[in-house]
């Protein structure tokens, strides 16, 4: 569908990036599987060098399998323009890497996503850039922490691993008066739940890996601008030779016409979890900023129209052996890394490793917990069962 400007993003969700009567009334996509990319003539080959050049030229530099996906993801954050890349993390390093050059300052959030701090205290610090993390909590008060120098402030919300929301629109307000481009990692909230152009983003990354594609089994990313960065943007993915290959191209464009409804699931379960869990003994403390207990929750409602099935949870402290006997008992929730997938996850982390501006103090495990798509009732009585498990443990070691 071509004009679906004015419609929710629902909606845009279901046609964008669809051309089915340019393709025989096939309502997906074709997956071409491309390098060399043949011209007709000496005449449209001239033309095919041309920046402006407006078909395809080269495998790399997309084909209409990539550029329908992107097409669609453009179309659902209201961006001049998105480009797929391989990773989540990929998306972050070029998003970061089109807007910073040697001297320049860049302030990135403490709550921050483990490898953005690690590609910035280590990539970035040998290119030139200096790197200051600030508290998430930090609000228009980031304007005190603007250097002539600063060129970019990275945000994520809500942080990984611990949940604190931030002031976005406030901290962008700040930054552009400073002239400071904005950058956020979407992955937690999508272009669903949180509009992020709209709230004074200039440039947003959003892992696809996670609920665009929704099944566990792609690597991509995504990086979506506004006017004013979009060319520097593709440019330097460009110059990376990062590009996405056609068969996860089309399953992210897949999963994203199902990522509406399944998000409702998630959602639904996260928070039902995390209301149960409230209500536990063994339990310290819940991050969800859909909770009316979260310190942020006002901003939450404020800026976000839904959360998705990610949060964390602090046991109190507890030997080993029981953490070990509620986590390996769990028969629904898998224990690896990423989320976003149809199925619930569990995971120990550890924020006090990952911290410069802000401490973190809680003294129990912190557990992140990805609801899946399974009946909430049976996540509970496992989750149930698992504190059984680890109370009789804990009980054993005393
Ligand atoms: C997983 C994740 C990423 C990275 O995505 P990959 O596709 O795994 O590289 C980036 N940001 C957040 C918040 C994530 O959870």
């Amino acid at each position: 569908m071509d004009d679906l400007k004015g419609m929710s993003a629902r909606t845009r969700l279901v046609h964008a990036g669809r051309h089915p009567h340019d393709n025989h009334g096939v309502v997906n996509p074709p997956v071409y599987h491309a390098s060399t990319i043949l011209q007709p003539s000496l005449a449209v080959w001239e033309d095919s060098r041309k920046p402006d050049f407006d078909g395809y030229r080269y495998g790399r530099a997309g084909t209409p399998t990539s550029r329908s996906f992107e097409e669609a993801v453009a179309d659902m954050y209201g961006a001049a323009d998105a480009v797929a890349v391989s990773s989540g993390l990929a998306a972050i390093a070029c998003a970061l890497m089109a807007v910073l050059k040697a001297g320049d300052h860049l302030l990135v959030s403490d709550s921050a996503y483990f490898p953005t701090r690690k590609f910035c205290n280590q990539m970035l610090a040998r290119y030139g850039v200096e790197t200051t993390y600030y508290d998430p909590r930090i609000g228009g008060r980031i304007a005190e922490l603007l250097r002539p120098n600063t060129r970019a402030v990275f945000t994520e919300a809500p942080g990984s691993l611990t949940f604190e929301m931030q002031d976005i629109p406030a901290i962008a307000a700040a930054a552009h008066a400073h002239g400071a481009v904005v950058l956020t990692d979407n992955t937690w909230g999508t272009a669903l739940h949180f509009d992020a152009l709209a709230k004074g983003v200039d440039i947003v990354v959003e892992a696809v890996t996670k609920y665009i594609c929704g099944h566990s089994d792609i690597m991509m990313g995504t990086i979506a601008s506004n006017a004013e960065h979009a060319g520097a943007v593709r440019d330097m993915v460009r110059m990376h030779g990062n590009c996405s290959g056609p068969d996860d191209l089309y399953l992210a464009q897949r999963g994203m016409r199902t990522m509406a409804v399944r998000l409702k699931q998630n959602e639904a379960n996260g928070l039902a979890l995390a209301g149960w869990l409230e209500g536990r003994p063994e339990v310290a403390k819940v991050l969800h900023p859909g909770l009316p207990s979260h310190p942020d929750h006002a901003l939450w409602k404020r800026d976000f129209t839904g959360a998705c099935g990610l949060f964390s949870f602090v046991l109190n402290p507890v030997p080993r052996a029981a953490l070990a006997a509620f986590l390996d008992g769990l028969e629904l929730y898998g224990m690896g890394a990423s989320w976003g997938g149809f199925e619930s996850l569990i995971l120990p982390g550890d924020p006090k490793a990952l911290r410069t501006a802000t401490t973190w103090d809680e003294p129990g495990q912190l557990l992140r917990i990805h609801a899946g798509l399974e009946d909430a009732g049976d996540l509970i009585a496992d989750l149930e069962a698992g504190f059984d498990r680890l109370n009789a443990a804990a009980r054993a070691a005393a």
